[in-house]
């Protein structure tokens, strides 16, 4: 049986490689970035735009009026859940709310008919292009280098991080949890449970935290998609591990085979099936939470995007790259929801993005994509003005903040359009990369925003979403496949 279950498996393959080559071009996307970076909002927005023919200047193909239409299609895949464009665009269009956030791996396939601007080029092409998007987690990245650590080694780390000065107090419960646990007592499950409630707890409380501590491992943990209690979640680090092999039928023994489970079942086949199948890769960062957090947690937004990077890099070294071929030729880091800033600050942050990729590029020792950095905002929320101060002008952001938003002892009702001055990002640089916990000064004064009421066209017909450079990061991602 297991040849031939083999033999059929590598038929399979032969044939839909076969078949593949007959059919259109396509091109698979991720989408990627911490939870609330904004990965829901910018795959909603980028459909939305190249569907309803939206206002992208700086799209080549759009621009010059090459492409014939834009439309869904059904997924490649029938085991990954699709993702629900058309319930997030209603949210977005017709309620004016933010639409629900991405929990777990979603995909969506939008096709590009086009005709090609070189003659070469179009007597070649077939004049379409799939483009497969790929929205996940970016906390499932992080688990990466759990595959090259043994149980014992990822719970020294684990205690190591908790005891660092801005985690000792937000683990304390969970470390007075773990002190009783005895890794030679017999296993018990309930007591496995708590440990990974607690632990659970823990890593919530970091990611909750003001500071915006970034995610640590393991990210199903926090971002459990279908496998919520399962038994390749329910473990735990452990204080006090003994040497060699753990005693069979031991608290120890079973925390180990769980989380050789959830590297096995969990993090391999998420990388094999997944990231090892992207062509290109928008990474999001929400950089404005991280300056108004300190320096400190800039310093943690660099150490995840490191090693989000980490997972891309090509060639030797790269447990994934090693053993599968293909790899991502271009990465985006973008830091979205610009909109929240007037414009003469946008370049300052598309500055402070670049220098947090060019350092996490160095320290992730990463080279061989193209990766280009943009501010941008993937729904545009806001409107800009001028206040009158005085004798000063002062440029200002308007919009409809959230109903129960406030600044300044202000609480808004969720109607009202409201003026606000957001202040400006730092000019120079090396006091944000700083090490310590200093503030911005003064922080970037921050409301959320209803998404924008759509504006319409001579014939009544609704305009779609509003963006900030949007067009830009489809030219950088896909405008090559269009020329
Ligand atoms: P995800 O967890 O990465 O899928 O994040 P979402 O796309 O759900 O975005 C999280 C929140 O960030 C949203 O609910 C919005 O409040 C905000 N947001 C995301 N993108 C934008 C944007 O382009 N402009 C503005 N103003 N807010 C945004």
């Amino acid at each position: 049986t297991t040849f031939t279950d083999e033999a059929r498996i590598a038929l399979d393959t032969l044939s839909s490689r076969a078949s593949s080559i007959f059919q259109s071009p396509s091109l698979r996307l991720g989408v990627t970035g911490l939870s609330r970076a904004g990965k829901t909002v910018f795959i909603s927005a980028l459909v939305h735009n190249l569907i309803h023919g939206g206002r992208l200047p700086l799209f080549d193909a759009q621009k010059s009026g090459r492409i014939a239409r834009a439309f869904l299609e059904e997924q490649p895949d029938d085991a990954v859940p699709r993702f629900q464009y058309e319930d997030h665009v209603a949210a977005l269009v017709d309620d004016r709310t933010w639409p629900d956030s991405t929990r777990a791996i979603s995909e969506l396939r939008l096709t590009i008919e086009f005709e090609s601007a070189s003659g070469w080029n179009r007597m070649f092409s077939s004049g379409r292009l799939s483009v497969d998007i790929v929205d996940y987690p970016g906390e499932w990245l992080l688990d990466l280098p759990l595959l090259g650590k043994s149980y014992s080694e990822f719970s020294r780390d684990a205690f190591e991080l908790a005891t660092l000065p801005v985690r000792t107090a937000l683990s304390e419960d969970w470390r007075r949890v773990a002190d009783t646990a005895d890794p030679a007592s017999d296993a018990d499950e309930m007591v496995a449970r708590r440990l990974a409630e607690s632990f659970t707890a823990y890593l919530r409380a970091c990611k909750l935290d003001e500071r915006a501590l970034s995610t640590l491992p393991p990210g199903r943990f926090l971002m459990p998609g279908d496998l919520d209690g399962s038994p390749a979640l329910t473990f735990a680090p452990l204080p006090r591990l003994a040497d060699g092999r753990a005693r069979s039928g031991s608290l120890q023994a079973m925390m180990e085979r769980r989380y050789e489970a959830y590297k096995a079942h969990v993090v391999k086949p998420f990388f094999r099936e997944h990231i090892t199948r992207l062509d290109r890769q928008i990474v999001l960062i929400d950089a404005m939470q991280a300056l108004n957090a300190g320096a400190g947690a800039v310093a943690d937004l660099e150490r995840a995007l490191t090693e989000i990077l980490a997972c891309f890099r090509p060639g030797r070294g790269n447990i994934v790259t090693d053993i599968f071929s293909r790899r991502i030729d271009r990465i985006l880091i973008t830091a979205t929801k610009a909109d929240h800033l007037h414009h003469e600050s946008h370049d300052r942050l598309q500055a402070i993005v670049r220098r947090l990729a060019d350092r996490a590029i160095t320290r992730a020792d990463f080279s061989g994509a193209l990766v280009d950095v943009l501010a941008m905002s993937a729904v545009r929320a806001t409107r800009e003005g001028t206040v009158k101060q005085g004798r000063e002008t002062l440029p200002v952001i308007m919009g409809v903040p959230l109903k129960g938003e406030t600044i300044d002892g202000e609480t808004f009702d969720g109607k009202t359009e409201t003026a606000i001055f957001p202040g400006d990002l730092p000019a120079n640089l090396d006091s944000i990369f700083e090490d310590g916990d200093r503030q911005l000064a003064p922080p970037i004064r921050f409301v959320r925003f209803r998404p924008p009421k759509l504006e319409r066209d001579a014939a009544g017909l609704k305009l779609s979403l509003p963006h900030i450079r949007l067009d830009r990061a489809l030219q950088f991602l896909i405008g090559d496949r269009l020329a």
